[in-house]
């Protein structure tokens, strides 16, 4: 028997105080950016059963930039799966010489100690893919990217994922030759959510999996199979299930039994 999933969220931006219960009524598995450590420290007391904390130290913060500890954020990541908000802003008043010198350590210590990292790459993706390359860190899964088609098919020659939100175009992604299973559905809620007529909620990803199903040839339900199984490959090759919340500890598991169905025309 498979149980269905709830569906996924990959990247969103969550205020700190709001209350597990909340969190819970989303009905959905949501990892949430922080933007610096501080900012993550304030949330390592939390016992949230559906959401998954990252560690992140946003190159468009001018603070968290300025504060940035190599030690510390090697110490902090210690307790979660989840890397993020981190990358690269080439549209951000700080010096790119900072934001690169930051990011290339982040990304060593994930390369020594493989996560799942939500990279922000806005107007700078072809010097984060560099960055990635030199780090040959993995787990880079490369948030609301816009990179070019030969960035993109560059993007996939060096491993990277792409999490995909309603203001993005699947179609596009599908022909620059991204695989269904580098894919993963987010919000960026609030930005990424903003239009549409969906709910504009952290969590709620089923536009996006409705996008990439007409996109990839496949039922909706089909890729929230996928979405859950590229997850749970993640985390089982990075040894990561005993950093998550117990609950999502259990979905992995289950999404590692579940079928996983071929796209039309591959069966
Ligand atoms: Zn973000």
């Amino acid at each position: 028997m498979s149980r269905t999933l709830p569906p996924l969220d990959l990247h969103a931006h969550i205020e700190l105080g709001i209350a597990p219960r909340q969190l819970e009524q989303l009905g959905a598995v949501v990892f949430a950016a922080t933007r610096s450590a501080d900012e993550f420290e304030r949330t390592t007391h939390r016992a949230d059963r559906v959401t998954v904390w990252g560690l992140g130290c946003h190159p468009a913060v001018a603070s968290a930039q300025a504060e940035f500890d190599d030690e510390r954020f090697a110490e902090l990541m210690r307790n979660t799966p989840f890397l993020g908000e981190v990358g690269l802003d080439g549209a951000a008043r700080i010096d790119m010489e900072t934001q690169v010198r930051i990011f290339r350590s982040i990304l060593a210590r994930a390369a020594r100690t493989p996560r799942i990292v939500s990279v922000h790459s806005k107007r700078a993706t072809s010097r984060v893919l560099d960055l990635v390359e030199e780090s040959q860190a993995s787990g880079i899964v490369l948030h609301w990217w816009l990179g070019s088609e030969s960035e993109t098919r560059r993007a996939v020659r060096l491993g990277c994922l792409f999490s995909v939100n309603r203001s993005m175009d699947c179609v596009r992604l599908c022909h620059a030759g991204v695989p269904l299973d580098r894919l993963l559905p987010e919000t960026d809620h609030p930005a990424g959510n903003r239009r549409g007529s969906g709910l504009k909620q952290p969590g709620w990803t089923l536009d996006v999996e409705g996008a990439v199903a007409d996109a990839y040839a496949l039922t909706p339900e089909d890729v929230r199979t996928r979405f859950w199984h590229t997850l749970a490959g993640l985390a089982r090759s990075f040894y990561l299930d005993d950093l998550f919340p117990r609950p999502v500890r259990a979905m992995l598991e289950a999404a590692r039994q579940q079928a996983i169905v071929p796209p039309e025309g591959q069966a």
